[in-house]
């Protein structure tokens, strides 16, 4: 059905990939990559299939075109910036690379009346934290997300707020996005594995423009609380995030989720607390499962053998969502894991590191 040129390496999967060659592209040792991703022997490390790929039309934000290529330091030491009246706004990193996530912490010696964020032409939601108590300070959050797309550049991070004594507070912060550290696989298929029929575009585009309605939505309660945690007992990480595929010659989407292989039927937890958006089988990503976390923050869970939740359902940090399956257009049985913020399609391994604490 289809071929590589990636001879020479033992037991490769259906993509020709092998865990010795994902090993060296990750910099891991193979046997500690086995070990992370409780990897048998007989199980692929793959993955998405063709439709995977073709899958990220899903959520493909309009206007971005960035080709993703080699990037330099993906972060660096936080930036603090005073607004005056007491304000003081923190940024996890001033230096981001395409599909990250940036941590905005502002602490105020005074309670504010108003504040307001303003990232990639849409309003960011705060959420009040607990400050350290000697500080004395209020402090609020909010995340940026940083489109898989986003072409690099230069960005700026508007705060503007009002002191309780009428006296007002503005900052600017610059953000420097980097292209991401993305791989490229060339593949050569069968033209019927590349191209849906006519039957199978509609449907798949009335399923991009209902999962783009919901993670267009913002819920304005924040509906999590406590640590995000990867969907997977004992796994901490995944692999294939913003990997593109160019079919045939013909470049497709970035693959926009994390891929964690796993045997069928291990349960799937819910990575924080939230309200269930989506719960149904579509086109490409099978058997899925969309969090809506508030704020603008959704999870997004693929390929499930089982859901076990339904549209509506409250959802605790932890409850099991369904099972890993193979469903949708894949070769072999694993979980796309997805993250959304504020429409951004970031690496939803982020969001455990940045609010792995708290
Ligand atoms: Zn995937």
């Amino acid at each position: 059905m289809l071929g590589r040129a990636n001879r020479g390496e033992r037991q490769p999967n259906a993509w020709g990939r092998t865990p010795h060659a994902i090993a060296r592209r990750e910099k891991e040792s193979e046997a500690y990559l086995r070990k992370r991703l409780r990897w048998s022997r007989k199980t692929p490390l793959l993955s998405c299939g063709i439709g995977c790929a073709l899958a990220m039309l899903f959520v493909a934000v309009p206007g971005a075109s960035a080709q993703p290529r080699q990037s330099g330091a993906r972060t660096a030491a936080p930036r603090r910036t005073d607004c005056g009246q007491g304000v003081k706004i923190q940024l996890s990193s001033p230096l981001a690379s395409q599909g990250s996530l940036l941590l905005v912490e502002l602490r105020s010696v005074n309670p504010l009346a108003d504040v307001k964020g303003e990232w990639n032409e849409r309003e960011v939601p705060f959420w009040q934290e607990k400050g350290p108590a000697a500080a004395r300070v209020s402090m609020a959050r909010a995340l940026l997300g940083v489109d898989l797309e986003k072409p690099a550049g230069k960005y700026e991070f508007k705060l503007a707020g009002e002191a309780q004594n009428g006296q007002k507070v503005s900052c600017v912060m610059t953000v420097t996005v980097k292209a991401g550290r993305f791989a490229t696989e060339n593949l050569k298929v069968e033209p019927q594995f590349v191209e849906p029929n006519p039957e199978q575009l509609a449907r798949a585009d009335e399923e991009r423009k209902k999962l783009r309605a919901i993670f267009d939505t913002v819920t304005p309660e924040r509906l999590w609380k406590g640590r995000f945690r990867v969907p997977l007992d004992g796994v901490t990480m995944g692999g294939n995030f913003g990997r593109r595929r160019i079919l045939n010659g013909q470049p497709g989407s970035p693959h926009g989720g994390v891929d964690f292989p796993a045997v069928t039927g291990t349960p799937v937890h819910a990575a924080q607390s939230g309200r269930v958006a989506l719960a149904e089988e579509l086109y490409f990503s099978g058997n899925t499962v969309v969090v809506d976390h508030g704020l603008g923050i959704y999870t997004f869970y693929g390929h499930l053998s089982e859901i076990s939740v339904k549209v509506g359902d409250a959802v605790e940090a932890g409850a099991v969502l369904g099972k890993v399956g193979a469903t949708g257009r894949v070769t072999g049985p694993h979980l796309h894991w997805g993250l959304t913020v504020e429409r951004a399609r970031v690496n939803a391994l982020d969001i455990v590191k940045l609010l792995g604490s708290n």
